[in-house]
């Protein structure tokens, strides 16, 4: 099994990392293989699939050209700051650069300790793995920047936690693993050398056009918060609940990273919480852009050395570039949820009519999928009966005034109503059915995460045979709490 490794991270200084190989595991079984990512990074399939394959997606083998390491880095977590975190239970193996010419990590998760493990095993369940490898699945369908999950191998070995589980590995694939947390772990050490360090580097793998910028930091900060206002504004598009915001589960690329207690929404209210840590709902879904601003002015606070010329004038740009942020956000958002709506023209009014529906549908506790998914009909008519929930009450008549405001522009209803399928998923992982699907992977039964799987990253399309995926849970079906399976 060749790779065709490129390693710029293994190339940074040494305090960036610490080299070692993942932990050999007893008894390696390919659980999932992303057949269609596999070739998407130029790999072979059926190599992948064989023993020397498998060797290396369970940490067994490590393949010629690697430079197997654990990331440093740090994180304020629930809002505490922790000088040292790092990859406890991660390798980066490499990076791979695809025949598209993009560059992305290959890492496995769950594949032993490492320096930075603390108390922990350095191991992860299978549950956890399948819940990340289905959403992230999920997630890239519906077009929300993420990582991928390439394979999913049990271990063959058990994983304690309150009880003895299976133990897996996820190999994921990402645009970078550099976090917030990695800029504030050489800041919290003050090493300005390896902060100019990481952020040229940043600078070169992922925002190579800020380097012709006047100020190049400054103009780093602006995209890496520009890139966080455009991801929040779509997971709320799609109903999606991260649920340890943390800074170091915050990518500097922008994608979605570490799905641990996530999920979707089912009915609509702002401040749905899944987390079983999340007491405070600090993570709620509605309070996400807000910490997505917290977040990066920690990263902005680490950037204040390069920011100069003067330490005022580094401040100054600092608090001007998060203050962007709000206004940022807002218009990604209003962007998402015109799309939704299938306005294509923006009107003054458009923020009160988004908000009119939200409230409305939180009061009478609509599905948030669904629902948006029954305006796409209604597009189609200018008045007469709307499918549920909007036939009557505050649902009814907001339906009269988007009609209205409809009626302003000149669109064709048909393209409206098709450019809102493509804005408005008919499926989403619903968590009773993710709950469902782990919980008979666990017993050796996959072929419910295979089907959900299959349907999940095939999410615009309104099939009759995906219908009962469709379906809000039942009361005795809710999920109450989502765990990071840690
Ligand atoms: P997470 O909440 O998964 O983002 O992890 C936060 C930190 O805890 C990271 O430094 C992880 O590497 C570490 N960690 C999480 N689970 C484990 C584990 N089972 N063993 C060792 N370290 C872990
Ligand atoms: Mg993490």
């Amino acid at each position: 099994m060749t790779f065709p490794f490129d390693n710029s991270y293994a190339r940074l200084p040494e305090r960036f990392y610490r080299r070692l190989a993942p932990v050999p595991v007893a008894g390696p079984r390919l659980v999932a293989l992303n057949e269609a990512l596999a070739r998407q990074l130029g790999l072979a399939v059926e190599a992948l699939r064989a023993p020397a394959g498998l060797a290396v997606l369970a940490g067994n083998a490590v393949p010629e050209g690697a430079e197997p390491l654990a990331m440093a880095y740090a994180g304020h977590q629930f809002g505490a700051f922790v000088p040292q975190l790092g990859d406890g239970r991660a390798i980066l193996l490499g990076e791979l650069v695809a025949p598209s010419g993009e560059r992305f990590d290959v890492q496995l998760k769950g594949s032993g300790r490492t320096p930075f493990s603390r108390s922990g095993d350095g191991r992860a369940w299978l549950g956890p793995v399948l819940r990340e490898y289905l959403i992230g699945e999920a997630m890239h369908a519906l077009g929300v920047p993420t990582t991928r999950a390439l394979a999913a191998a049990a271990t063959g070995e058990p994983v304690y936690r309150e009880t003895a589980l299976p133990g897996a590995v996820l190999t994921r694939i990402a645009r970078s693993h550099v976090r917030i947390g990695t800029f504030e772990y050489f800041s919290a050490r003050d090493d300005r050398e390896a902060l100019g360090q990481l952020a040229d580097y940043v600078i070169a793998r992922h925002y190579p056009d800020v380097r012709d910028a006047e100020r190049p930091y400054q103009a780093l900060l602006e995209a890496v918060i520009g890139r966080q206002a455009e991801l929040v504004a779509q997971w709320l598009a799609v109903g999606f609940i991260h649920g340890v915001m943390n800074t170091d589960n915050t990518s500097i690329a922008g994608e979605t990273i570490d799905y641990g207690p996530c999920a979707f929404m089912d009915a609509y209210h702002p401040t749905t919480v899944f987390s079983s840590i999340d007491h405070q709902g600090r993570y709620a879904y509605g309070n996400q852009p807000r910490i997505a601003h917290w977040n990066l002015a920690r990263l902005a606070q680490t950037l204040l050395p390069l920011l100069g010329p003067s330490e005022a004038q580094a401040i100054e740009a600092a608090q001007a570039a998060i203050d962007a942020f709000p206004g940022r956000f807002e218009r990604a958002y209003l962007d998402a949820f015109r799309r939704k709506l299938g306005l294509f023209e923006a009107h003054e009014d458009d923020a009160d009519l988004i908000g009119r529906l939200l409230k409305a549908m939180a009061e009478t506790g609509a599905d948030f999928t669904n629902g948006f998914r029954a305006l796409c009909a209604a597009a189609l008519e200018t008045d007469g009966p709307a499918p549920a929930p909007f036939g009557d009450g505050a649902l009814g008549a907001w339906v009269v005034d988007w009609r209205a405001r409809l009626a302003r522009e000149a669109a064709n209803p048909a393209e409206r109503a098709a450019g809102m399928r493509r804005a408005n998923p008919a499926v989403i992982p619903r968590n009773h059915r993710v709950e469902a699907t782990l919980a008979a992977a666990v017993d050796g039964d996959l072929a419910p995460f295979e089907e959900l799987l299959r349907v999940v990253t095939d999410p615009w399309e309104d099939r009759p045979e995906y219908q009962r995926y469709r379906l809000p849970p039942e009361p005795h079906e809710v999920v109450q709490e989502t765990f990071c399976g840690t």
